[in-house]
């Protein structure tokens, strides 16, 4: 059998683990030039993995499958360094945010740091390309896939009899072209998580990041929105995220480099019916409305400002991480829709109940950070192209992403 994998990252790793040693010949188109490319795979930062039930993707993957492939990667590190945390596994902390609404989600953590990252992905792929049936095509941006009979063609080349596609969210260009040529694929959009970059000092919060590095919480809104934190990053930096149309913000941390903050997005779930039908363009345009407030930058206001609507033009005790080029003091609510804006200053006042000092006046907050769902997409509607990892619109994590290449790979051995 030939099969074609379309992009190299996570999902398409969890895939070829799984058949690399079958019969199976493999053909991986790549659009970036080699594994150095900083565009490669969403694989570059900050490598945190997580064994969890309760967040990383709509998929039902088994804990065992979850933590056999979080070793795979540590395993590929070379060395095993990682840090480790669980995330409410104490009671105590647990009844303690219940108590205030929160809904404590459970998970084991394991981080691998952006550091790490670049080693991990080229050890990975030194290992593959030595092997007989892998073929790697790299600076090989697949712009369409077409049906013809029982084989897949893509970019009017080469005839397969199976076409993955694991494309991630860069490859959103290549999934609307597919989507445009066969509708009946979608099976869901609606959704997108609009927040903010919260940037604190790390004392306010050190204990909750000794205990479990990584805390993540849901919480019912007074607006009805659901908040969550999302990529907690004790010691961590803010970084800017460039989707070519607009920035946005996120953060990362590094094993051995450390900074005195700590940064977590804060996000609210946007999930709205028909006749919508566009959560990325919903979420694009808050982005460019910001981008365009902050002249191309990103905005950063204190809490307070941001919750009494009014410009920031001095910071007082927290230094920001992020270079000083890449952001404006501004206004975020002249960007973002009031529900958005209330959902969260709700939460973080609730979380301050909890954690004393996180609605310090002078504690920082950035925007836009917003995370985009793809449409899910049905692997059902073709026998012969299949979507795998964050494309399909079911994961949202390394692992998820892994897992799901790895139990298609099942699939195509006959598990
Ligand atoms: C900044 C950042 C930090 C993150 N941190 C974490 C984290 O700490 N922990 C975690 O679990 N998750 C994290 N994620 C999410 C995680 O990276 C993704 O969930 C995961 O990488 C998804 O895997 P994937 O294989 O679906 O896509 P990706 O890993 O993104 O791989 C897709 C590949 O397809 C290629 N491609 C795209 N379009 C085409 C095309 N048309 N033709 C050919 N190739 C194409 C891309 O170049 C890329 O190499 C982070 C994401 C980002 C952006």
């Amino acid at each position: 059998m030939k099969i074609a994998i379309i992009g190299f990252g996570a999902a398409a790793i969890g895939f070829i683990e799984r058949v690399k040693k079958s019969e199976v010949e493999i053909h991986i188109f790549e659009k970036s030039k080699d594994i150095y490319s900083s565009s490669i795979s969403g694989i570059r930062a900050d490598g945190k993995l997580f064994v969890s039930k309760e967040m990383g993707g709509d998929l039902d993957i088994d804990l065992e499958l979850q933590k056999k492939l979080v070793d795979f990667w540590i395993e590929k590190t070379g060395n095993g360094d990682c840090e480790t945390g669980s995330s409410f596994s104490n009671m105590e902390y647990y009844k303690l945010f219940y108590q205030k609404g929160f809904q404590p989600i459970h998970s084991d953590f394991y981080h691998l740091g952006t550091d790490q990252l670049k080693e991990v992905l080229f050890n990975i792929y030194e290992e593959y390309r030595q092997l007989p049936n892998i073929h790697f095509h790299f600076e090989n941006p697949v712009s369409h896939v077409d049906l013809a009979g029982s084989k897949v063609k893509i970019n009017d080349e080469g005839a397969f009899d199976k076409v993955y596609v694991a494309v991630g969210r860069s490859g959103h260009k290549l999934i609307k072209a597919i989507i445009k040529a066969y509708p009946q694929i979608v099976l869901d959009s609606t959704k997108v998580d609009i927040g903010v970059r919260f940037e604190l000092p790390n004392h306010i919060v050190e204990d909750l990041n000794r205990e479990m590095y990584e805390f993540k919480v849901k919480y019912k809104s007074k607006t009805g929105y659901m908040v969550r934190t999302f990529c907690n990053n004790p010691s961590g930096y803010v970084v800017t995220e460039n989707y070519g149309d607009f920035i946005t913000v996120n953060g990362h941390s590094k094993i051995k480099e450390k900074s005195k903050n700590t940064n977590f997005a804060i996000l609210t779930t946007v999930q709205l019916t028909e006749p919508f039908n566009d959560p990325i363009g919903y979420g694009s345009n808050i982005a460019e409305l910001s981008n365009m407030l902050g002249g191309k930058r990103v905005m950063l206001q204190t809490y307070s400002h941001f919750k009494d609507s009014k410009r920031t033009k001095n910071l007082y005790r927290v230094n920001p991480t992020l270079n000083e080029n890449n952001f404006i003091l501004g206004d975020i609510n002249l960007a973002y829709p009031r529900r958005i804006i209330e959902s969260i200053i709700d939460f973080i006042e609730n979380l301050d109940t909890v954690v004393p000092g996180v609605a310090n006046s002078d504690n920082l907050v950035y925007a836009p950070e917003i995370k985009f769902y793809s449409n899910t997409l049905s692997n059902d509607a073709f026998e012969n192209l299949k979507f795998i990892g964050d494309c399909s619109g079911f994961t949202r994590s390394i692992i998820y992403a892994t897992a799901h290449g790895y139990v298609m790979g099942e699939e195509v051995l006959g598990g």
